[in-house]
């Protein structure tokens, strides 16, 4: 997990850095926007915090031109900024969470937390696999561009495998991680669905299959 922090206040930036480091996150800080946008092109982050008086260009501009470019990393807004109007811009504009300086620490601390929990905490929202597209967001499945209709829990164990794409998934986890997802399944019923999504990639001619590891569980690839 690696959080990138833009403020142009350094001793905030390192204070809040600090912090996040307790908590076993690596940090980056950009003083501005222009530092930003060199970062976002060298590393990948599980989060933004964003301060919008930034010295260049205003944090609305950043994180409008951060969703313009489809990047949806999740983005708390650290700002000063803490009327209504300023609050819903930056809502409207794809951040996903706001936090009026001055801040606690350990309120920034839990509500970072609670974005890089957040499932479609993604740069990307596609999970993509040989000809296989699933797209997190709208739960849409394509292979080769071509729709494939899917149930819910099948989209949901689909995701689980692709997110463990060349790892063995044993019965129970696969379990635990459509559970995560909200779905509750018998195993007869898991099984049935495996069998299903089976089905559909192997009809629509998908190039990654999801094979039966007998005593151990599943592997996708
Ligand atoms: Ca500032």
């Amino acid at each position: 997990m690696r959080v990138l922090i833009t403020e142009d206040n350094v001793e905030l930036a390192e204070f809040i850095q600090e912090a996040i480091s307790q908590e076993g996150y690596l940090s980056d800080i950009a003083s501005s926007a222009v530092d930003m946008k060199l970062l976002l092109q060298k590393a990948s982050y599980s989060a933004i915090i964003l301060d919008l008086g930034l010295p260049d260009i205003d944090g609305i501009y950043v994180l409008k031109s951060l969703r313009r470019n489809k990047n949806m990393v999740p983005v708390l807004i650290l700002t000063a900024r803490g009327g209504v109007q300023d609050r819903i811009k930056g809502l409207n504009h794809g951040a996903d969470d706001y936090l009026i300086k001055p801040f606690a620490i350990d309120e920034l601390i839990a509500r970072l937390k609670a974005l890089l929990r957040r499932p479609n905490s993604l740069s990307n929202t596609n999970l993509e696999s040989g000809n296989l597209l699933v797209d997190v967001i709208t739960k849409a499945v394509t292979v080769d561009g071509n729709n494939i209709v899917m149930g819910k829990t099948e989209v949901a164990i689909l995701e689980a495998f692709m997110w463990n794409a060349g790892l063995t998934v044993s019965k129970e986890s696969l379990e635990n991680m459509i559970y995560q997802d909200g779905y509750s399944v018998s195993e007869n019923a898991l099984q049935v669905a495996i069998h299903r999504v089976r089905k559909k990639l192997s009809d629509a001619g998908a190039t990654t299959k999801i094979s039966t590891i007998r005593g151990v569980g599943y592997l996708f690839k």
